[in-house]
C-alpha cells in the first residue's frame, strides 16, 4: 500500500472511530436524560397524586363533618370511632396541691408533676422528665410495659426528697395518659381496643389499662392513685381550656395524630341514658382511622399500608403522622432510584423500611445551605448513597416537600372538620333568623389547642398548616381562630384532670 493510500485508510478509520465514539456519547447522553426524564416523570405523577386544592380540602372538612355525626350516633357507625371520655367538666382553675402524671403513647415516655396553686392558669410550678421510650418495649409484654412506667415514676418521685412525704390517709393522685384507641368505662377506667403507631403488646388488648396500671403501681409499693385515665388530646385540650376557655378541640401532630374536642350531650346520640352531670362531654376522635375517597392517595400510601402491622387501619394517621412521613419520602426515592441511577445503584440503607425518619427528613427539606450540604450528609449516613449531585439532592427537597405539604394540608382541614361540626367555622347555621352565609360578624373566638413535635419542631409543617386553615375558612373566618401550642399539655392536662377526680381535692368546683 502506497503512502497516500495508507494514510487515507487511517484518516477514513479514524473518522469512523470519531463518528463511532460521538454516537456512543449521543447515545449515553438521550439514555441519561432519557432516565432524568423518567425520574422527573415519578416526581410529577407524586406531586400530581398529592394534589390538595383547596375544592379537595372542603371535601375532606365535609366528609369528616359526616363521619363525626355518623360516629356519634351509633357505635361502629363510622371508621371515627368518636369514643366517649366521660370527661363532662374541665378543671375549673381553683384545684390546689401537687398531682402526678405519666404519658405513654409513641416515641417519647415523660412522668410529670404539678404543683396547682388555686387560682386560673396558677400552675406554680412543673418539673418533666422525658426519656425515649425503648424500641423492644414496643412489642413486649403488658408487665414489662408497667414495670418500665412505674420504675420510672417511682425514680421520679424519689429524688423528691425530704418535704414530699404524704399526709397519714393521703394517696398522690395520678392521671395516666394512654394514647391509644381505648374504650373508656369511666373518666379513669377503660380497655385497650388495639395497638397503634408500631406498638404491639398481645396480652394487653381489651384490658383495662388503669388498673393494671394501679396494679402495677400497688406491686411497687408506691402511695400512689391512678385517678384519671386520659387520651394525650383530652389532656391537651384540657390544659389548653385551664389556660384560654375559649379552647374547644385538642389536636395531636406527634408520632401520631389524632382530635378531641367539647360536644353537647345532646349531639352524643349513642349514650342516651347515661348519667349526665353537665350539657357537654370531651369526645375523642381517634381521627388516625378517618377515611374518605377525598383523600389524596398515591400509590406509595397503598403499598405502605398494605406492608404495615395493621393495614386498612389508621389511614389519616398514616398520611399525616411523624410516623410515617420519612417512610412515604424514602419509598419514592426508592422509587426514583430503581428507575434509574441517579442515586447510583441501589443502597441497602435505602431499601430498608422506616430508614428515613421524620426529623431527619424535616432537616433535609429545611436544608437552607446553597449546595444543600445536609440533604448530601443524610443521604450518605442513613441512607448509604454518597456523591449525589446537586440536581438530584433538589429532587429529594422536593419530594420531602410534597410528602409534608400535603400531611399539613390534610391536618388543617380535620380541624377545619370539627369547627364545621360545631359550627364555628363561619358556614351554615341559623342566626336571628338569616342565615349566616360566610359573614364573620357572628363568629366567635375559637381555640384549637395544639401539641407534638411534627407540628411544634418541624417549621415547614407548621406554615402549610397555618396557611391551609386561612385558605380554607377565608381570611374574615380565619381571623377568629387560633391554634395554640400547649407544652406538655397532655401530661399536664392529665395532671389536672387527676386533680379535678382526686380524693383529696381541696376545691373541685367547675365546669367547662
Ligand atoms: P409522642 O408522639 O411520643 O408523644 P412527640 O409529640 O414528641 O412524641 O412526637 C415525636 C415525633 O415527632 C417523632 O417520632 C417524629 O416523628 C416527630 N418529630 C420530632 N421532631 C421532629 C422534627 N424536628 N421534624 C420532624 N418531625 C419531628
Ligand atoms: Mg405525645
Amino acid at each position: 500500500m502506497g503512502k497516500v493510500s495508507f494514510g487515507l485508510a487511517v484518516a477514513v478509520s479514524c473518522a469512523v472511530a470519531s463518528t463511532g465514539i460521538a454516537a456512543v456519547l449521543v447515545v449515553r447522553r438521550v439514555r441519561r436524560r432519557t432516565r432524568w426524564n423518567r425520574v422527573l416523570g415519578v416526581l410529577k405523577e407524586f406531586e400530581e397524586a398529592c394534589s390538595t386544592s383547596v375544592g379537595r380540602l372542603r371535601q375532606v372538612v365535609d366528609a369528616m363533618a359526616v363521619e363525626m355525626h355518623a360516629g356519634l350516633a351509633s357505635e361502629g357507625g363510622s371508621k371515627l370511632k368518636m369514643s366517649l371520655s366521660f370527661v363532662q367538666k374541665l378543671p375549673s382553675g381553683n384545684e390546689r396541691g401537687i398531682y402526678y402524671a405519666v404519658d405513654i403513647g409513641g416515641t417519647n415516655f415523660r412522668v410529670l408533676r404539678v404543683q396547682l396553686g388555686g387560682k386560673r392558669s396558677a400552675i406554680v410550678g412543673c418539673d418533666a422528665e422525658r426519656q425515649s421510650i425503648p424500641q423492644e418495649l414496643m412489642t413486649s409484654t403488658s408487665e414489662d410495659l408497667f414495670d418500665f412506667i412505674t420504675s420510672s415514676l417511682k425514680q421520679f418521685i424519689e429524688k423528691e426528697g425530704r418535704g414530699s412525704e404524704l399526709l397519714p390517709g393521703r394517696r398522690r393522685d395520678l392521671g395516666f395518659t394512654f394514647s391509644f384507641p381505648v374504650k373508656q368505662t369511666s373518666a379513669s377506667s377503660g380497655h385497650l381496643i388495639k395497638w397503634t403507631k408500631g406498638f404491639r403488646i398481645e396480652d394487653l388488648v381489651g384490658r383495662d389499662v388503669a388498673e393494671c396500671l394501679q396494679q402495677a403501681v400497688n406491686k411497687k409499693g408506691l402511695d400512689v392513685r391512678v385517678s384519671a385515665l386520659v387520651n394525650d388530646t383530652v389532656g391537651t385540650l384540657t390544659l389548653g381550656h385551664y389556660h384560654d376557655p375559649d379552647t374547644v378541640a385538642g389536636v395531636i401532630i406527634g408520632t401520631g395524630t389524632n382530635a378531641c374536642y367539647l360536644e353537647g350531650m345532646d349531639a352524643i346520640i349513642k349514650c342516651q341514658g347515661l348519667l349526665r352531670t353537665s350539657g357537654v362531654m370531651v369526645i375523642n376522635m381517634e381521627w388516625g382511622n378517618f377515611w374518605s375517597s377525598h383523600l389524596p392517595r398515591t400509590s406509595y400510601d397503598v403499598d405502605l399500608d398494605a406492608d404495615s402491622p395493621n393495614p386498612n387501619d389508621q389511614g389519616f394517621e398514616k398520611m399525616i403522622s411523624g410516623m410515617y412521613l420519612g417512610e412515604i419520602a424514602r419509598r419514592v426515592i426508592l422509587r426514583m432510584a430503581q428507575e434509574s441511577n441517579v442515586f447510583g445503584p441501589v443502597s441497602p440503607g435505602l431499601s430498608m423500611p422506616f430508614n428515613l425518619r421524620t426529623p431527619l427528613m424535616s432537616v433535609m427539606h429545611e436544608d437552607e445551605s446553597p449546595d444543600l450540604r445536609e440533604v448530601a450528609r443524610i443521604l450518605d449516613d442513613t441512607l448509604g448513597i454518597p456523591d449525589v449531585p446537586l440536581k438530584v439532592r433538589r429532587l429529594v427537597v422536593k419530594v420531602c416537600d410534597i410528602v409534608t405539604r400535603r400531611a399539613a394540608r390534610l391536618a388543617a382541614a380535620g380541624i377545619v372538620g370539627i369547627l364545621k361540626k360545631i359550627g364555628r367555622d363561619g358556614s351554615g347555621g341559623i342566626t336571628n333568623g338569616r342565615t349566616r352565609g360566610s359573614s364573620d360578624s357572628n363568629m366567635r373566638r375559637t381555640v384549637v389547642a395544639i401539641e407534638g413535635a411534627l407540628y411544634t419542631n418541624y417549621r415547614s409543617f407548621r406554615e402549610y398548616l397555618n396557611e391551609a386553615l386561612v385558605e380554607i375558612l377565608g381570611e374574615d373566618i380565619a381571623q377568629h381562630v387560633t391554634l395554640q401550642v400547649t407544652k406538655d399539655g397532655s401530661g399536664v392536662g392529665a395532671a389536672l384532670l387527676a386533680a379535678c377526680h382526686s380524693s383529696n381535692i381541696v376545691d373541685r368546683d367547675g365546669s367547662p
